[in-house]
């Protein structure tokens, strides 16, 4: 007989003691329905402030299946899902959020098409319940956005939610930069990949940990870590303004030499000036997001320190050092 496949769960969680038990209920009962496969849980505590640490202590001591990794503070839930990656080494891994928005039960679709030969299997969300319209929309037009910046194909309205195999798995975790934005670094990894289509659900409890100040940075480390489009945007805008700027200068000298006419100019030279300061100012705001970017990279700084591992396999990268250790 062959060895039984293993599939493992990767759950990011920060302070979500009042979903776990029912979350675990959830996942209990996916792995009961799928006899075909050797299913494992890994929960990475993201620097949780309310109990959810020890709950999960408590849950693991019930549940062998239950892997814990205790991160050394809050690093994000990017971060976090890295961590878990990082530990978990199966022929399939599903990345699930905590507060049960991403049902379990969908799992068992993406895990048929995962057995089909896929290397990917997205959960695109046909609806959103229980999310503000504000949330919506703004989710809505940062995936069309990122789309077009970036240049990877990055599917729309899907989460992080997501089955990948082993091979991609391998890829993600020699990827190794700070600013993560797991949902473009998973097709830039390239593979085969399929989707499946599930609705959102809201919030078991609690509220969400990404308010509009963390989804800002989120959009921000999408668009500056994996795309160069607003370098090449300013080029372009100095390159507009520098016609502009020659063509209305040829036409002045044309005034100037060739008839009687003056300019009065005073206006003018003030809006331009503002004009052309402004956009200066941006445009460097704008390289420094990269200078910034590139500086902490060159840190060279592990991801994220480990407090304590419950039944996790030690990293099969050194967290500690970039370049890791296979
Ligand atoms: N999360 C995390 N670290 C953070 C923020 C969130 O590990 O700093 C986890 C959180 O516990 C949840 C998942 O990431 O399991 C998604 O977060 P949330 O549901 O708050 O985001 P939303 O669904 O509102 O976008
Ligand atoms: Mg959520």
């Amino acid at each position: 007989m062959l060895p039984a496949r293993t599939l493992e769960f990767v759950i990011p969680v920060f302070n979500e003691a009042d979903c776990l038990d029912a979350l675990l209920e959830r996942l209990l009962t996916f792995r009961a329905a799928t006899p075909g496969a050797e299913v494992g849980f890994t929960f990475v505590n993201d620097g949780s402030t309310d109990g959810t640490w020890a709950r999960l202590v408590e849950l693991a001591g019930r549940e062998p299946s239950l892997s814990l990794v205790d991160l050394s503070r809050n690093f994000g839930h990017q971060i976090a899902v890295t961590a878990g990656l990082d530990h978990v080494d199966a022929d399939h891994v599903v990345i699930i959020d905590a507060d049960l928005q991403d049902p379990p039960e969908v799992v068992a679709e993406m895990y048929r098409r995962a057995l089909e030969g896929f290397d990917v299997v997205y959960a695109r969300r046909n609806v959103r319940r229980g999310e503000s319209a504000f949330k919506r929309l703004t989710a809505f037009g940062f995936y069309r956005l990122i789309r077009r910046l970036c240049g990877v194909p990055i599917p729309q309205d899907t989460g992080d939610f997501r089955l990948i195999s082993r091979k991609v798995l391998r890829a993600l975790s020699s990827m190794r930069e700070r600013h993560r934005f797991l949902r473009g670094m998973v097709p830039w990894a390239g593979f085969r990949s399929a989707e499946v289509r599930y609705d959102r659900d809201a919030r078991h409890a609690g509220e969400t940990k990404y308010p509009l100040g963390k989804m800002v940075r989120f959009a921000l480390d999408a668009i500056f870590s994996f795309s160069i489009a607003p370098l090449r945007a300013a080029s372009l805008m100095g390159v507009a303004l520098v016609t502009l700027g020659a063509a209305g200068g040829a036409y002045v000298l044309y005034l100037k030499l060739f008839t009687t006419r003056v300019v009065p100019g005073m206006t003018v030279i003030l809006l331009s000036v503002i004009l052309l300061g402004g956009m200066q100012i941006m445009m460097l705001g704008l390289i420094g997001e990269y200078i910034g970017r590139i500086f902490e990279e060159s840190k060279r700084r592990p991801l994220y320190f480990i407090n304590e591992l419950r039944g996790a396999r030690p990293a099969r990268r050194a967290s500690s050092s970039p370049e890791g250790v296979p």
